[in-house]
């Protein structure tokens, strides 16, 4: 490489990679992390290899100097090679993926403090109706004036203010403060059996340090989590980093604690709730190698890691691996690739493994490592079907008498029941029962759904929200609103009608918003404060609660009706995640699953417990109608505020479509989702075999192909969401 010369991807993703003279004086090489002139601004970028990033021939003498190089270790090669890998399967620009590895500027700085701010407990002389929000919602918190105005909910003039009041002081922070390290011999457990051998076999793998993918196929309970534990603690024992990827936050605080209690200290956590200065500090960690563990989610995937040595992707199938926007990836899928390209174990853990996973299996492609049952000799609940048509709920209710009966009988015998369905809110539609209008959100094809604790109609898409008018807002009747359906906040009231004295708790992303949140939820669940838990999918995984016993779930059709490629596997799936949370320890559980249909297929495994058989008859729908993973789709989505222009785009590509053997286009057609945020939304889908390769035809056929300003066409390789 000429070393006066550095090729440069810019973190700005309408950019292709730029030349630049390297100064006198400064040292890059490809991994750099660099700041470079672009007409007047400066962007921050990275060193490339000139040979892997096109760019457009330049003369020596035309090139301008960086400006900076930053004394941080160049991003290794693996990630680099990964980043490559993902921008090109996703068809995504180089920069989007790019700026994943990078966690912000101030990381990159070397200051070593930082002034943050904090509640002194002083009531200011005026306390205005803002300031007394802006410290009620604060509390405790600390973090930069624009943080704590964020939290706040008011300007950052408001933070100032209360600043100059003394109601707030101003601390300084150390930023890089090392993480202790977790000691892999800090309380081993005594590993059953079949346990002891899946673990012997991860730390194996781990020592061999090696691309080996593997599939942890546990049922709940079986102590996943103890064994890949074991190979944590041998990655630790050689010195190697450990990634652990969660689906969602809200499983972070109880992985952190389970964690300490074998390994003595919590490991590092990285996710969208940090605040600046930890972002900063935990990603100065992750480079130089002290971060020896890090919790995270799907983002934490593309972190420079030093020395990584073990990946862990925990209840591997969840569909919240799957990002929706903006680079559209899939974190399972893109972690088995940057095992590849770091050549070490990876280890997907599930109850229920994706299809496409056991495929992998099948075709000898991962190793497969079975935990068949629970520990400690506790048994998987029983399982029964409700038939809501047999014996249906009273008019206006939701749960059908045999399920009132089983609460009931845990109230008596003072266990815990959990109740799930997966729709927050109070009622997913609100009509005016005198004129027949129905409340939609103004910017989506969507429903507004009912929140009656915050008084409040809400879109899940894109988040509007009005209050719940008094009067309906089309003719002006008073006291006209009715609610259709349920939500958890309906369940909620029909539980408390049912059973006063129950204390009940509602468990959704409403009411579990934080880390802290979730801690408190379960530091009442163990103290037994709850009877009843009301949850989404939040609840469905990770916890366990000894006292559990009963699960009723009260809408088990509720997923099948999209009829979307993978709806039978999903419900499958996510009710025999929730049902794992009852019976974990002594006492044995039951579930009970209330549907219209008990005779559906996946009704009838759930009860028979007969998963071999559903998973046989749902991969080989698969197999016969060549869908994923036996063929590939790939979605094309046209969008813009102008319903016309997006047409007449989508037409455009459709015309434009290649023609190729073992490929076919749908569409355009209106999404299901006709409009999201204010959008018109056109899609094509593109159904292929695996050996063609889509990626490349695709990016020909966009390529060639111009586009009004005010459109927008994202292609989502291996689409999850049909919408
Ligand atoms: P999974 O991840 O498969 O759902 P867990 O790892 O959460 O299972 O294990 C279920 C429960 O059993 C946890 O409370 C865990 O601590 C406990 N457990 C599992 N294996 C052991 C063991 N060998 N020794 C002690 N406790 C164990
Ligand atoms: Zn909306």
């Amino acid at each position: 490489m000429n070393r006066s010369r550095a090729r440069v991807i810019l973190l700005n993703a309408a950019l292709g990679p730029l030349d630049y003279r390297v100064p006198h004086g400064m040292a890059v090489e490809p991994g750099s992390i660099v700041v470079a002139p672009l007409g007047p601004r400066q962007l921050i970028g990275v060193v490339w290899e000139p040979d892997r990033a096109k760019a457009e021939e330049v003369g020596d003498n035309r090139l301008r100097p960086l400006l900076q190089a930053y004394d941080l270790p160049p991003l290794p090669e693996p990630l680099r090679r990964l980043i490559e890998w993902t921008a090109d399967y996703y068809l995504a620009p180089l920069a989007s993926v790019l700026r994943m590895a990078l966690a912000s500027t101030g990381a990159l700085e070397g200051a070593r403090t930082v002034t943050e701010y904090r509640a002194t407990g002083r009531v200011p002389d005026r306390l205005t109706p803002q300031r007394a929000q802006a410290l009620e919602r604060i509390g405790e918190r600390m973090g930069l004036v624009r943080e704590l105005a964020i939290i706040g909910g008011v300007s950052d003039g408001v933070i100032r203010g209360l600043v100059k009041s003394g109601a707030i002081e101003p601390i300084e922070v150390a930023l890089d403060a090392p993480f202790p390290d977790p000691n892999p011999d800090y309380d081993v457990p005594a590993l059953e059996p079949a346990q002891a051998e899946a673990a012997d076999a991860l730390r194996d793998a781990v020592a061999a340090a090696a691309f080996a993918p593997v599939l942890l196929d546990g049922v709940t309970g079986s102590g996943k989590t103890e064994v890949y534990f074991e190979a944590i603690a041998e990655a630790l024992r050689r010195g190697r980093q450990t990634l652990v990827l969660l689906p969602e936050i809200a499983l972070t605080e109880p992985f952190l604690k389970r964690f300490a209690a074998r390994f003595g200290v919590e490991p590092v956590a990285w996710h969208s709730g940090l605040r600046q200065s930890q972002r900063r500090r935990a990603w100065r960690a992750i480079v130089n190698g002290d971060a020896r563990v890090v919790v995270g989610a799907r983002s934490s995937l593309f972190l420079p890691y030093a020395r990584l040595g073990l990946i862990v992707v925990d209840e591997a199938h969840e569909a919240s691996f799957k990002q929706e926007d903006g680079v559209q990836y899939h974190a399972r899928d893109v972690a088995v690739m940057r095992a590849r390209f770091e050549s070490i174990p990876v280890v997907l853990a599930s109850a229920t493994p994706a299809i496409e996973t056991r495929h992998m299996v099948e075709t000898g492609t991962y190793a497969e490592l079975k935990l068949p049952d629970r520990y400690g000799g506790a048994r998987l609940p029983d399982m029964a079907a409700l038939d809501l048509i047999q014996d249906p709920p009273p008019r206006g209710r939701w749960l059908a008498p045999a399920l009132v009966g089983e609460l009931e009988a845990n109230l008596a015998a003072a266990e815990q029941s959990l109740l799930f369905l997966n729709r927050r809110g109070y009622a997913p539609l609100t009509l005016c029962r005198h004129c027949g209008y129905r409340y939609q959100c103004p910017n989506c094809t969507a429903w507004m759904v009912e929140h009656r604790f915050t008084r409040r109609l809400a879109c899940h898409h894109c988040g509007h929200v009005m209050p719940t008018p008094n009067a309906c807002i089309e003719c002006g009747e008073e006291d006209s609103l009715v609610a259709c359906g349920p939500g958890v906040e309906r369940i909620a009231d029909e539980v408390q009608a049912l059973f006063p004295e129950a204390r009940t708790a509602i468990v959704t992303s409403d009411t579990i918003w934080s880390p802290a949140k979730a801690a408190e939820f379960v530091a009442r669940m163990e103290a037994g404060e709850i009877d009843i838990v009301i949850g989404t999918q939040l609840v469905t995984k990770g916890y366990h609660f000894p006292n559990l016993t009963l699960v009723g779930v009260v809408d088990a059709d509720l997923g099948l009706s999209g009829g979307d490629l993978r709806a039978a596997e999903r419900t499958f799936q996510q009710i025999r995640q929730v049902s794992g949370r009852a019976g974990r320890g002594e006492k044995p559980g039951r579930v009970l699953v209330q549907t219209h249909d008990p005779s559906a297929p996946v009704m009838q495994a759930l009860v028979s417990g007969d998963a071999e058989g559903f998973y046989a008859a749902e991969t080989d729908a698969r197999h016969e109608a060549a869908m994923p993973p036996f063929g590939r789709l790939a979605a094309i989505i046209v969008s813009s505020e102008d319903q016309a222009e997006a047409t007449e785009a989508a037409r455009m590509i459709g015309r434009a479509a290649p023609r190729h053997d073992n490929m076919a286009v749908f569409g355009p057609a209106p999404a299901p989702l006709a409009m999201l945020r204010g959008r018109h939304r056109i899609r094509l889908l593109v159904h292929a075999a695996r050996s063609v390769p889509v990626q490349d035809i695709i990016r020909d056929w966009l390529g060639g192909l111009q586009f009004p300003r005010g459109v927008r066409v994202a292609v989502d390789v291996d689409p999850y969401s049909f919408l």
